[in-house]
């Protein structure tokens, strides 16, 4: 089994302490928007930060299995090799550890958190739709931190009971509904939070679409199909 590199896994420790820290400090913040929020509007921003996690997390991956190669240069190691990787070695995900598992994502979110934080110190938030779109921000933060963690359980053979009991009831990923992703030509289904959205943006060719369009920016990096072209 591949051994994480010991640079890469010093960024991870270190991301994920950042993360905790800035977690710490925006959640007790974000508690006092209670009172602003009610518990319906901070019920409401949990499920839109939960929704758009679930977004980000297709979108990213979608970049991450079609742009690019794993040479490309700063980004190929660190971004564009382990989702390809994880397309021939699908199970190699379940023998991660926490910080392999949760590392990376704990580090996109630092400038998010750093920006909140930041706000959330210089100004007081009274009104309620800066409430909610804080709100949402921490929960889609909170979501993404759980990706990882989810699409890891969705390849386990046997998960712990309750994983499964979230997973039958989809509330996080479930085994069945990624599979669809890990079927060739790999085009399909990347949303990996909780996958609600796959069939949606299935339905509606969101990704052949975004695919077409970024390709069509200057300077873009090409598509996997196209360097294996070569
Ligand atoms: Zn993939
Ligand atoms: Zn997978």
């Amino acid at each position: 089994m591949r051994k994480q590199p010991a640079h890469l896994r010093a960024l991870n420790v270190v991301s994920i302490l950042v993360f905790a820290v800035y977690f710490v400090i925006i959640s007790a913040e974000v508690i006092q928007l209670w009172s602003v929020l009610g518990a319906w509007g901070v019920l409401c921003s949990a499920v839109a930060g939960y929704i758009l996690a679930d977004f980000l997390s297709g979108f990213v991956h979608f970049l991450g299995d079609t742009f690019g190669s794993p040479t490309t240069p700063i980004i190929g190691p660190a971004f564009v090799f382990p989702f390809r990787e994880h397309h021939i070695e699908p199970e190699a995900i379940t023998h991660h550890d926490f910080i392999e598992t949760n590392g990376h994502n704990c580090l996109v979110s630092i400038p998010v958190m750093m920006i909140m934080a930041h706000v959330l110190f210089k100004y007081a938030v009274v009104s309620a739709t800066a409430g909610f779109a804080f709100a949402t921000s921490y929960f889609l933060i909170f979501g993404v931190l759980l990706t990882n963690q989810f699409h890891k359980w969705a390849h386990m053979k046997r998960a712990p009971a309750p994983i499964r009991f979230l997973q039958r009831t989809r509330i996080i990923l479930s085994p069945a509904h990624h599979k669809i992703h890990h079927t060739s030509p790999y085009t399909r289904y990347f949303c990996i939070t909780t996958g609600w959205l796959n069939f949606t943006l299935d339905r509606l060719f969101f990704f052949p679409i975004a695919k077409f369009t970024i390709r069509r920016i200057p300077f873009m990096l090409k598509t996997a199909e196209e360097y294996t072209d070569r």
